[in-house]
């Protein structure tokens, strides 16, 4: 033990603090944590668990309205109850908190439910007044939405708030068409909305294959999700009856209910007191790191989204282990940022890992591309015209897949498995002398032309 009231102070209580927290605390470590909201994290309190559960919640509409195929009857008209899913979701959200707070407590971890700011390379001052030393601060405080400022933003709410509606809006408007935009278009969509998405240019999902981006993006416009592109916000103004006009380059104002933000999200440093430490941040406001997760103060380390490298929960997790392990477990490793996957919950949802064709022939030259464009079966039977595409790139003179892409139902959970025989380096004819498991959608990586 040091001469420091803790070994490690830990700023944030997400996933790669909670995780970094409690294994350097299984090293043995002291360690306390900080966290001035709950913990969890955005992961859990208000990003991806109750995300995912909303389009679980979601995707009963289009089950109930394909159950009469299956020989089901159905009411026409069933009730869907926002509240009741709403609070169900936020319940289970307590219990995953009341998890990550046992584990913390279990491994003798002080969490402090308090803001904490850094007052200097050792130091840091709670909100409440108290100063704190530790030998190594560890900045895992994640991100925030980033609204862009024009008049009347304050009118709109962001991924933050849509947890907590009274009800789902008639019409809802959302700005920006990443991750947080599809999914949650998708969920007010089947939830009955009217969805506009408005994007600065014409590309939805940058980042993801062009293909599998152009599907979804088809199969959201069929669906009745409608898209602008080339719009810049420009404003929103409140009538008295509580309806939000937007005003957006290039195209008329549309009026609606609801106004949601996904522009974005923007590393949460400020006010943080890092200067005081000589942390250095980036242009974004991301605190700058080596490979082993140090900043330009070598007492300050940071992990996860904060440092703005790959705005992921399982990287994050990865990166707080990967310090605990060197920092207190004696172990020489570091986070390979090679072949993460990554998905996309939309409706229907997709999944990505390696290459895009357009990175594979920028990267590689010329690379061999393999389709399959399929109506998966469930849907021929109830007649939704909704196709899946799954996209394999291969280096074309070894055949290893060095991009696998796919848009269709439970497109995640098949990626997942298929990712590991991607990041091992396998080739598509390896993956072709696995015999189909038939009747499944997954037996198109093992057939693909
Ligand atoms: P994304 O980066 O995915 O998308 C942002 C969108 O907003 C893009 O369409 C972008 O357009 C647009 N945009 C950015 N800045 C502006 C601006 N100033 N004015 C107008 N439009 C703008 O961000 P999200 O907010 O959707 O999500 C944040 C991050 O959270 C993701 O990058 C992802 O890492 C993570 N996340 C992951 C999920 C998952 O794993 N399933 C789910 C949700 C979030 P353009 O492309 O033209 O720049």
């Amino acid at each position: 033990m040091s001469d420091y009231d803790y070994d490690l102070f830990v700023i944030g209580a997400g996933s790669g603090g909670t995780r970094a927290a409690r294994v350097s605390a299984a090293h043995g470590a002291k360690v306390a944590v900080a966290e001035e909201y709950r913990v969890g994290g955005t992961c859990v309190i208000r990003g991806c668990v109750p995300k995912k559960l909303l389009v679980y919640g979601a995707h009963f509409a289009e089950d109930l309205r394909d159950a009469k195929a299956f020989g089901w009857d159905v009411p026409p008209q069933c009730d869907f109850s926002w509240p009741r899913l709403r609070d169900n979701v936020l319940s289970e959200v307590d219990r995953i908190n009341g998890a990550y707070t046992s584990t913390l407590e279990n491994h003798g971890v002080d969490i402090i439910h308090e803001r904490a700011t850094v007052t200097g390379p050792h130091s840091v001052k709670l909100a409440g007044g108290r100063e704190v030393t530790a030998e190594r601060i560890l900045i895992a405080v994640g991100a925030k939405p980033a609204v862009p400022s024009c008049p009347g933003a304050e009118h709109g709410i962001t991924s933050n708030e849509a947890f907590h509606l009274d009800a789902i809006p008639k019409r809802v408007l959302i700005a920006g068409a990443g991750y947080i935009a599809n999914e949650f278009a998708g969920v007010f969509h089947q939830f009955g909305a009217h969805v506009i998405l408005i994007n600065r240019t014409d590309v939805i999902l940058r980042g993801y294959d062009e293909s599998i981006r152009d599907r979804l993006l088809q199969i959201s416009m069929t669906k009745g999700i409608e898209f602008r592109f080339h719009a810049e916000f420009e404003g929103i103004e409140k009538g008295d009856d509580g309806c939000l006009t937007v005003k957006m380059s290039g195209h008329e104002p549309v009026t609606v209910d609801m106004v949601m933000f996904a522009t974005g999200r923007v590393p949460n440093t400020e006010g943080l007191g890092l200067e005081s430490a000589g942390v250095e941040l980036d242009d974004k406001g991301a605190v700058k790191v080596d490979d082993k997760a140090q900043s330009t103060c070598p007492s300050i380390y940071a992990v996860g989204d904060v440092t703005n490298r790959v705005q992921l929960t399982p990287v994050a997790i990865r990166e707080g282990q990967a310090f605990a392990d060197r920092t207190y477990g004696g172990k020489d490793v570091t986070v390979d940022y090679d072949c993460i996957p990554s998905a996309v919950f939309s409706h229907p949802p997709m999944a990505g890992v390696g290459m895009t064709e357009g990175e594979a022939k920028t990267t590689l030259g010329s690379v061999k591309v393999y389709l399959s464009d399929f109506r998966p079966m469930k849907n021929v039977l109830a007649g939704r015209n909704e196709r899946a595409l799954y996209k394999m790139i291969c280096e074309e003179t070894t055949g290893r897949i060095v991009g696998l892409h796919m848009i269709g139902p439970d497109a995640p959970e098949i990626l997942q498995a298929a990712a590991i025989a991607v990041k091992a380096g396998l080739t598509k004819d390896q993956f072709d002398q696995t015999v189909a498991l038939h009747p499944t959608m997954a037996e198109e990586l093992v057939l693909m032309k």
